[in-house]
């Protein structure tokens, strides 16, 4: 688990500096969220610390500090904009457990039940696909801060009635808060808002692109098994 890489040859760090493009949800002064390029699942997302570090055994501690409750925010505007089953959070050390960018990263990553599970995508995301959920999750990212903090007004609080936020309140006191803990509510109350699933990471693989950090063989017991 020694792979070494400079800042200078860094593609994330490239990202940071901007000389790479990326679809970005939130830039703060220690850390930067952008979308997977190659999403698993539509809504995939990344959060970095801007300072280079190859993975967890090298990471600052305090990046990990401002990671954690940043990665929490950025779980609950998932769920806000994408309604999934679940999210996936993932974190790869080395190249035998699937790590392929050597910058630490954390993977978001929302789930279906009965959906594979695949911790890297096949194809390339859609551009517009990917510009559209970075800025709706950077939206709900921003309500999910203020919301974190009650004596600063949510958007929706600014502006009653309108908005997705109003929206999600009067489906929510509808249907109730069980979103997350009961799929099939979760599916008629996405299809009720028209919410559809994406595509992301459902095209086949490149053979190139084998990068399943799942041993096969090994499968989470509730999960369907990770494909090669
Ligand atoms: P890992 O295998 O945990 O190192 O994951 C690296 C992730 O970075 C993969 O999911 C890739 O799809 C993603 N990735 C690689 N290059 C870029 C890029 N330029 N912009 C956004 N995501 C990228
Ligand atoms: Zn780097």
């Amino acid at each position: 688990m020694d792979e070494r890489i400079t800042p200078e040859q860094c593609i994330f760090c490239k990202i940071v500096k901007k000389e790479a493009a990326a679809h970005v949800v939130r830039d703060d002064a220690r850390t930067l969220v952008f979308m997977d390029l190659f999403p698993a699942a539509d809504g995939h997302v990344l959060v970095i610390p801007k300072h280079h570090a190859i993975n967890l055994l090298d990471c600052e501690d305090a990046d990990l500090a401002a990671i954690g409750p940043l990665s929490r925010r950025l779980a609950k505007a998932m769920r806000k904009v994408f309604a999934p089953d679940g999210i996936g959070v993932f974190q790869l050390n080395g190249a035998a457990a699937g790590q392929t960018v050597w910058h630490y990263h954390l993977h978001l990553i929302p789930r279906r039940v009965g959906e594979p599970m695949h911790l890297h995508g096949r194809a390339q995301g859609d551009p517009a696909r990917l510009a559209s959920n970075a800025a709706r999750l950077a939206e709900a990212l921003e309500d999910a801060g203020k919301e974190a903090d009650p004596s600063r007004p949510t958007r929706s609080e600014a502006q009653p009635n309108e908005g997705r936020n109003a929206r999600a309140r009067a489906i929510s006191e509808r249907e109730g808060p069980a979103e997350l803990a009961s799929p099939r509510a979760s599916r008629a109350s996405r299809s009720s808002r028209g919410i559809r699933r994406g595509s992301g990471g459902r095209s086949p693989r490149p053979a190139s692109r084998s990068r399943c950090a799942l041993p096969p063989g090994r499968r989470a017991r509730s999960t369907p098994p990770c494909r090669p």
